[in-house]
């Protein structure tokens, strides 16, 4: 199964593509989290990305199409994949095609996580991570059970984004809009568009991608 999770900032694709990941082990393949990983190594790629992610923009759809091409080589994408931040240009996606149709893979669903600007702000300002496993957590909507224990691995350390603060999400918002709406068309053409309420819950908004991937098999 290959799956697209779709939404802007702090929609909640991370959140639930980990989910997925355990439910179907399908690879999880977050962008953001491949360059952050990057950026904190010092490779030429991190130096060349890091002023641009504190900026709020997107990191060149060069960099991005060939990290991806890489990574999905790798033997954890056997099963399938779920892309996470990718892709997010109108080449982007272009680029994703070319690359399935030359392995014969197909895309079995576009997953849009619909979240309204005013909510994404909160969510993204609140949001914090286990510095030991990468669960992820939010200070109100998802708190640790135990203050500053993680509940996954038992972890003390936590750590914030440097681009998760009010300042940044104006400008990446407007990324979304500009530059990543403009493919939902796109894959609605394909006919392989859901769009689900990621306004809910986080176990709601899990049970609405199940009940559409049900459907898609
Ligand atoms: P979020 O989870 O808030 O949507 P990500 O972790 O996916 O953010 O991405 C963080 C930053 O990394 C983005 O603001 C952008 O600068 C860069 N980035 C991640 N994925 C891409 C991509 N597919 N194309 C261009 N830039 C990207
Ligand atoms: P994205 O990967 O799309 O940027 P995340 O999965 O990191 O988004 O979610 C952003 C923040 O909002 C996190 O702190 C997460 O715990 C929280 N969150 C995720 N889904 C929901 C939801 N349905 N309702 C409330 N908070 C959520
Ligand atoms: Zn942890």
């Amino acid at each position: 199964m290959n799956l697209i999770l779709l939404g802007p900032p702090g929609a909640g694709k991370g959140t639930q593509a980990k989910r997925l990941q355990d439910r179907y082990g399908i690879a999880q393949i977050s962008t953001g989290d491949m360059l952050r990983a990057e950026v904190a190594a010092g490779t030429p790629v991190g130096r060349e990305a890091k002023a641009v992610m504190e900026a709020g923009q997107l990191v060149s759809d060069d960099i991005i199409v060939r990290m991806l091409a890489s990574r999905v080589e790798q033997p954890d994408c056997a099963k399938g994949f779920i892309l996470d931040g990718f892709p997010r240009t109108v080449p982007q996606a272009q680029a994703l095609d070319t690359m399935l149709a030359a392995k014969a893979l197909k895309l079995s669903a576009v997953i849009e996580l619909k979240v309204d600007d005013s909510a994404l702000v909160d969510r993204i300002a609140g949001r914090f991570t286990c510095g030991s496993c990468g669960e992820g957590y939010h200070d109100s909507f998802k708190p640790t059970a135990k203050a500053g224990v993680c509940d996954a691995c038992g972890g003390t350390t936590f750590t914030r984004r440097a681009d998760d603060n009010r300042e940044t999400v104006s400008a990446r918002l407007d990324a979304y809009h500009r530059q990543t709406a403009p493919i939902l068309p796109h894959y609605a053409a394909l006919g392989v568009l859901h769009t689900v309420d990621g306004m809910a819950d986080i176990d709601v908004v899990s049970a609405q991608i199940d009940s559409v991937l049900a459907r898609v098999g």
